[in-house]
């Protein structure tokens, strides 16, 4: 079954509740929604979601978009439920289409390395990607197959609460901030989350633009500091 197309950037507000309500989530009152959007504050799905495991749940085996078709396996995303730090990428790669396991090819390698620099682990963190099916031959998701999958993403934020999201590439960094400016001006700065601004984002270079281009290590480097700093400041 299709469910209606829900708007990465939180535009479309109401259809994105009730495609909620529509799937057993209970949301607030539809007066107190409005006064949500004014306040752009959090929407939370309760009681009926209380965990991860109930979003898994609530994807199933999913179907709303067309990169269904080709995937072996949902990428739901992996890590600490109760992360403070946070970090999406872009969907997943040929590796983590097999297990079903997020940034597990070497991308996933040198991020596993980043977290660790930072003091981190990764089972420290929550891993996840704006969509959660592999694109064929990696292309780049398209905005109807981003805007099936993000209310799941946003699900999952909404359950973990980090104290900080890290936007690995432009897809990730566009679809979070709602601004579709280049990575170069979007990296190294904090940006509220586009749906609740009272989280904060850092965006910065995907790893395996970082396995092209080893030189930018050094500015995702730099971006990380500004993550750890900001971190401990909690
Ligand atoms: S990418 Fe997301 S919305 Fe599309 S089929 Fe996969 S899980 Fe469903």
């Amino acid at each position: 079954m299709m469910l209606p197309m829900a708007n990465p950037t939180h535009h479309n507000y109401e259809e994105y509740m009730t495609l909620w309500e529509e799937h057993g989530i209970e949301t607030s009152t539809r007066s107190k929604r409005q006064s949500l959007r004014k306040s752009k504050s959090r929407q939370v799905p309760s009681p009926k979601i209380k965990s991860l495991e109930d979003i898994r749940t609530w994807l199933g085996e999913c179907k709303r978009c067309g990169l269904c078709e080709e995937r072996n396996k949902i990428v739901f995303g992996s890590g600490n439920s109760n992360a403070k730090l946070m970090f999406i990428g872009e969907g997943p790669g040929a590796e983590e289409d097999k297990t079903g396991f997020p940034f597990v090819g070497r991308a996933g390698t040198l991020l596993t390395k980043i977290i660790e620099a930072m003091g981190f682990t990764r089972e420290d963190v929550y891993i996840a990607n704006i969509v959660k099916c592999r694109p064929p031959g990696n292309r780049v998701p398209a905005p109807e197959e981003i805007e099936s999958c993000v209310p799941f993403l946003k699900a999952q934020i909404e359950m973990i609460q980090p104290k900080m999201i890290v936007a690995l590439g432009l897809t990730a960094a566009s679809t979070l901030t709602g601004n579709d400016s280049t990575m170069g001006l979007l990296r190294g700065r904090f940006h509220p989350l586009a749906w609740d601004s009272k989280r904060s984002l850092m965006a910065t270079y995907h790893p395996a633009y970082l396995l092209r281009n080893p030189a930018a290590k050094k500015i995702v480097w730099e971006d990380m500091k500004l993550v750890v700093k900001q971190l401990k400041g909690h």
